[in-house]
């Protein structure tokens, strides 16, 4: 097995955005990363890759594309909604000698099943499968799609129907902050307890939004998520992100009063009991709750809900 690979001599990217008229869409929020000592230090993030199974999300001019291809991996597939990429992408794929592959979807719709080989499948409790999920979108693309793979954690779906495979990916400075953040930070919010909750997240280091052409108005932040063996509380994906949602809905006062809006006007009865069986101070502020904290809450959430009809589809205005 190789342990780089060599890719055959191609234009630059600058060229490659020439030659096939790739100007960057400011709609669809793109920016592109140019310098590849730049993508190859972001590719190292996600670990050793030789002779494993990659899904790029939103290559582009395919620039984190090319540094993973040259950390010899056996296998990558990319996937581009944005149809004028296909002959750039192509030409990359021919370069690598079989080992990538362009599909042009929505990675919102991409059948990760269809695309890689069931061999790769590791028992969640075991090690991850060699499998590596590795993208960097537009902001407004991956703040919905973490959440959604979040889900697809839980369930044990999607890419994570092989296993607890690992990702790679960047947000927006502040959202990266947020995702990692530990109890007291300032950033704590919804976002942290909903990552880590389910993964070992881990903000490796900001790209400056120069770096990028053009130059977005923010930094960009690199993360890295790996799913845990046991999720910190384990219960409904949907429940806990009521849960959570519902604390942090009013940030800056009392923990009480985000738990509240989870039960009917009148119901102080069913809010004092939580705070009895989680045994927390009702006046925690929500961002100094721990993940046991909330772990409690749910629970305390989820048994009276099972006790009354109904209960779990109540939802505040
Ligand atoms: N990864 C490249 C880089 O770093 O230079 C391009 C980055 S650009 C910010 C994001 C890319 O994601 C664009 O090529 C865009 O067309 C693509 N993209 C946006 N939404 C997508 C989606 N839902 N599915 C697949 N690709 C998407």
């Amino acid at each position: 097995m190789t342990a780089v690979m060599r890719l055959p001599p191609l234009p630059t990217l600058r060229e490659v955005i020439r030659l096939y008229g790739l100007r960057a869409e400011k709609q669809l929020s793109q920016n592109f990363l140019m310098d590849l000592k730049l993508t190859n230090k972001f590719v190292r993030q996600a670990g050793k890759l030789t002779g494993s199974h990659v899904c790029e999300v939103g290559p582009g001019p395919g620039a984190i594309t090319r540094s993973i291809l040259q950390a010899g991996v056996k296998n990558l597939v990319v996937v581009e909604k944005d149809e004028r990429f296909k002959d750039s992408l192509e030409m990359l794929a021919e370069a690598s000698n079989g080992t990538m592959s362009a599909v042009l979807e929505d990675i919102l719709r991409f059948r990760f099943e269809d695309h890689f080989p069931k061999e790769i499948y590791r028992d969640w409790q075991d090690e991850c499968p060699d499998l590596h999920l590795i993208g960097n979108l537009p902001f407004n693309v991956s703040t919905p799609l973490i959440m959604q793979w979040l889900e697809a954690v839980s369930n044990h779906t999607g890419p994570f129907s092989f296993g607890r495979t690992r990702m790679l990916l960047t947000f927006q400075k502040e959202v990266a902050e947020r995702l990692a953040a530990p109890p007291g930070h300032e950033q704590r919010s919804r976002p942290s307890v909903m990552a880590q909750y389910l993964c070992s997240v881990k903000h490796c280091y900001d790209i400056p939004g120069a770096a990028c052409v053009p130059q977005p108005k923010v930094d960009i932040g690199v993360v890295h998520l790996t799913p845990l063996k046991q999720p910190q509380i384990n219960l409904p994906f949907k429940l806990v992100e009521k849960v959570v949602r519902s604390v942090f809905h009013f940030r800056q006062k009392y923990c009480q009063r985000g738990v509240e809006i989870l039960f009917p006007h009148g119901r102080e009865d069913l809010l004092n009991e939580v705070f009895e069986v989680a045994a927390i101070d009702p006046t925690t502020k929500p961002y100094k709750l721990t993940m046991d904290d909330f772990k409690s809450i749910c629970w305390a959430y989820y048994d009276i809900c099972e006790r009354i009809p109904g209960l779990i589809d109540y939802n505040y205005r």
